[in-house]
């Protein structure tokens, strides 16, 4: 249900169609909204554009209702190029987590969309204020921390900036609750509320790993059965994507200088040889389904 302030967003636009972006723009779709997906590879876009479809379809049939889907599936759009996401009320950036690149998006989308126009950002944990840094508007910059599964997980963490107006908080509150997820706001520190906490845990799974102290499955195994997991630390970290886990942990340690998030040798040798998890097919597990990055 659209509140007063969500009311004034009709069409979003989501960029980066990796992970978060692919599941991001398909709980909105669902939702209502007309929904704008771009990436700068077009191979990305293209492979996340007929898993959203397939997803959509699936989601319809289970609810009984398979005449939907067409009209949901209408509503998303490719985009070929950036200039194609001008027209939205929302953009939500989800690509690499990276400052630069970050910063460098929202200073072109800046140049791109209306003055009213809202600025979030799905980063895992980079400072909200710094990606705003060099955007002339800063108020309506803020965060919107979706989790992946993004159709399972019904958590969006909201992170206002130093200079992020109130009425830009509350409005993507509204939206977040419009697209039946749970809105917790907090403090635009390193990880926010969840990864500040998980972090920790999956490195030191990974640590455990590299220095032999026990196998991979059994490591899996015993968080999943003593703590009620449900998946274990390894493989929710190839689920997250190696590269991504490496950058926010470099990003978190940088920052903070808290041993904790200090990045192994082997988690930078496999982000290196590229076996970054899922979503290239070999993580710490191996998967079938591989998907160029
Ligand atoms: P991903 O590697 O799966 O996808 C990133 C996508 O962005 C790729 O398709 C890439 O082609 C595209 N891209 C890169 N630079 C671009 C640009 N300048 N313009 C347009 N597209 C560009 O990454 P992901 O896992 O989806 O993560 C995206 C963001 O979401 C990151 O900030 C990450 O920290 C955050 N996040 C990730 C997870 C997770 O579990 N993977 C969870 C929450 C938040």
């Amino acid at each position: 249900m659209k509140d007063q302030l969500s009311q004034s967003i009709s069409h979003v636009a989501v960029i980066g169609s990796g992970i978060m972006g692919s599941g991001i723009a398909q709980s909105i779709v669902q939702s209502g909204y007309n929904v704008t997906l771009f990436d700068t590879y077009q191979s990305n876009l293209e492979k996340s554009f007929e898993q959203i479809k397939a997803n959509i379809h699936k989601w319809c049939d289970r609810n009984g209702n398979s005449e939907e889907a067409v009209s949901i599936v209408r509503r998303l759009k490719k985009a070929f190029s950036i200039e194609e996401v001008s027209k939205a009320e929302l953009v939500i950036e989800a690509i690499t987590e990276k400052l630069e690149p970050k910063q460098q998006l929202f200073l072109q989308l800046e140049k791109l969309v209306d003055r009213n126009t809202i600025l979030a950002t799905n980063t895992s944990g980079i400072s909200i204020s710094k990606i705003a840094e060099p955007c002339l508007y800063k108020d309506r910059v803020v965060g919107t921390h979706f989790f992946n599964p993004v159709h399972k997980i019904p958590l969006v963490e909201i992170v206002g900036g130093e200079e992020t107006a109130a009425h830009t908080i509350e409005t993507v509150i509204g939206f977040t609750r419009s697209i039946s997820k749970e809105p917790v706001t907090v403090k635009d520190v390193p990880g926010f509320i969840v990864n500040r906490i998980i972090t920790p845990m999956l490195n030191e799974a990974m640590l455990t790993y590299e220095k032999g102290i026990a196998s991979k499955e059994d490591i899996d195994i015993a968080m999943k059965k003593a703590m009620g997991h449900p998946m274990g630390p390894l493989e929710l970290s190839d689920y997250i994507g190696l590269d991504t886990l490496l950058y926010f942990m470099e990003h978190v340690y940088k920052e903070t200088g808290n041993e904790a998030y200090k990045p192994g040798d082997l988690l930078r040798n496999m982000v290196e040889n590229g076996d970054v998890g899922v979503k290239s097919g070999k993580g710490f597990y191996m998967y079938e389904k591989a998907r160029s990055i």
